[in-house]
């Protein structure tokens, strides 16, 4: 990392906050710093002649609600029509909208096709996301529950909001269907770790274990979901 440069963790947000030194300033000033493709927004802090570096981290830590808030502002907005560009797999497809009367969704080479109704294009889109992430997710959680031995309960497609998965005491698997975006090993370490909690209902030593012995890079997996998961609930 760059002098100058650091992350912090706002809130389970990892903010990039990068330091500029201006001897003039008569205080601390903090204001956002906009990536183009909007996954690197930040913040920068321009710290007066003497005022040191974790002084400038207090700040911002200090304002991390009027930051979350900003960079919340700062990420777009994608909303399931025709000619937006939307994730899955981590491979943007444009949704496009065919003049066939009857509405089907169909996946093309980069493209998501949408017949019927414009009106009822999102919903469409929505339904078609979360019937794939139902496809991909049931094979991989009754593969990964028969590698520990487990059934599993109830296999559940929402578009839960503060929880990518989770598992109850009776095995019930919740899963977001907005995962079906996100590279296909995060899905995966999702699932993987969720299935583990039909063994281990903690998240202790023996737990992260089960865990990994899962899926193929679970360190990945969440570094991927705690940089860029958010940006999935702004689609669609
Ligand atoms: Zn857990």
């Amino acid at each position: 990392m760059a002098p100058g440069e650091t992350t912090l963790d706002l809130a389970g947000k990892q903010v990039a906050v990068r330091f500029l030194r201006n001897r003039r300033a008569r205080r601390i000033i903090l204001r956002l710093d906009q990536d183009p493709d909007g996954a690197e927004n930040g913040v920068v802090v321009t710290l007066p002649g003497r005022t040191g570096i974790k002084e400038g981290l207090d700040l911002v830590r200090e304002k991390a609600d009027w930051v979350l808030a900003r960079l919340d502002d700062l990420t777009p907005r994608v909303v399931f029509a025709d000619g937006a560009v939307v994730p899955l797999s981590d491979v943007d497809h444009v949704i496009r909208h065919t003049s066939e009367k009857r509405g089907v969704v169909r996946l093309g080479i980069g493209e998501i096709l949408v017949s019927g109704g414009t009106e009822h294009l999102a919903r469409r889109v929505r339904d078609w996301f979360r019937a794939e992430a139902s496809g991909r997710i049931r094979p991989l959680v009754c593969d990964k529950a028969a590698a520990l031995g487990r059934t599993p309960g109830r296999i559940t497609i929402r578009d839960t909001k503060s929880r990518w998965g989770s598992c109850s005491h009776d095995g019930n698997l919740p899963f977001c269907w907005r995962l079906v975006m996100a590279p296909a090993s995060v899905l995966d370490y999702v699932v993987a770790h969720e299935v583990a909690h039909l063994v281990e209902h903690n998240h202790g030593p023996e737990f992260w274990r089960l865990a990994r012995s899962l899926t193929e890079d679970m360190d990945g997996g969440r570094d991927w979901l705690k940089r860029h998961g958010e940006r999935l609930h702004r689609i669609g």
